[in-house]
């Protein structure tokens, strides 16, 4: 029995160590192709992006979109969750947006979501992971009759995974932290995404109600205005072009026009460089940026 013991941590040690051996032949690798590759690194991070993902191992954020340390900012935990009283996820989404000044927002799921799947069940899985999962059994209560249409229970846990994401997006609306980002001039906006993990490829959700013009009322926070400007300045915002308010929602169509006419054109004309095709968005739109 003890010989099985040893046996079995000398096997454990061995796969632990793979990990940091992994490691020496990436930084071999980085450095042949740029010698001060981690020197710049050092200098400092401009990320361009918020993700919120999930936790689970098969949905690494870098490897998945080819991207670079440095480019995305990222906070993950189980089933992609915003809850609003996170103070853990509140100081990320706080950093990203005030010091980091990111402009995009992501949150992505995941197919085959073992927290999600957990949450479909009445099994216990231990106290503070129930409480966890309460999150998303909310979810689900809400969505049930949606999900429950379904009859195979994967297309059933997979519309629970987009409804998640759907309820995380609107999270982050409500927010103060991003309400308020729009009322100091630096306007955010927020996508979701679904990794399926069975084919590598990320599917953007169509998240219309979301936009925080569309949210209830009820969320909408309207910060005291500060010492300098007049106690009426939230109505005087509402007619005056250089309002934030308006900002927002211009930018909002900007960047909703973008993404029409980027999409647009990567379809029909699969010759035209990314310059052409910027100067020809930037030409279709530049009417909408007078409004
Ligand atoms: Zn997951």
């Amino acid at each position: 029995m003890q010989n099985q013991i040893v046996h079995e941590s000398i096997e454990e040690y061995r796969r632990y160590n793979k990990v940091l051996e992994g490691n020496r032949r990436y930084v071999d690798k980085k450095l042949a192709q740029d010698e001060n590759y981690f020197r710049k690194l050092a200098k400092g991070q401009t990320p361009k992006y918020l993700l919120i993902g999930c936790s689970d191992s098969r949905a690494p954020p870098n490897e998945i979109t080819e991207t670079d340390p440095g480019d995305i900012f990222i906070h993950r935990n189980i089933a992609n969750l915003v809850i609003p009283t996170d103070l853990n996820i509140n100081c990320v989404i706080q950093y990203a947006v005030e010091h980091l000044k990111v402009h995009n927002i992501i949150v992505m799921g995941h197919t085959c979501c073992g927290g999600i799947k957990a949450a479909m069940k009445q099994d216990s899985v231990g106290g503070l992971l129930d409480l966890w999962l309460n999150q998303i059994k909310l979810v689900y209560e809400k969505h049930q009759e949606l999900i429950n249409s379904f009859i195979d229970e994967d297309d059933q846990i997979n519309s629970l995974c987009c409804m998640n994401v759907r309820e995380q997006v609107l999270n982050i609306w409500r927010n103060p932290i991003i309400q308020k980002s729009w009322q100091d001039g630096h306007p955010v906006m927020v996508h979701g995404w679904l990794f399926r993990v069975e084919t590598g490829f990320i599917e953007e959700l169509s998240l219309e109600d979301s936009i925080p013009d569309e949210m209830s009322k009820i969320f909408k926070i309207k910060f005291n205005p500060s010492k300098h400007q007049s106690p009426n300045q939230h109505q005087e915002e509402e007619g005056n072009a250089h309002s934030p308010m308006r900002a927002r929602r211009r930018f909002q169509r900007m960047q909703s026009r973008i993404e029409t006419e980027i999409r647009h054109f990567t379809i029909n004309m699969q010759n035209v460089n990314e310059e052409e095709i910027e100067n020809k968005i930037v030409q279709d739109i530049e009417q909408d940026l007078q409004v």
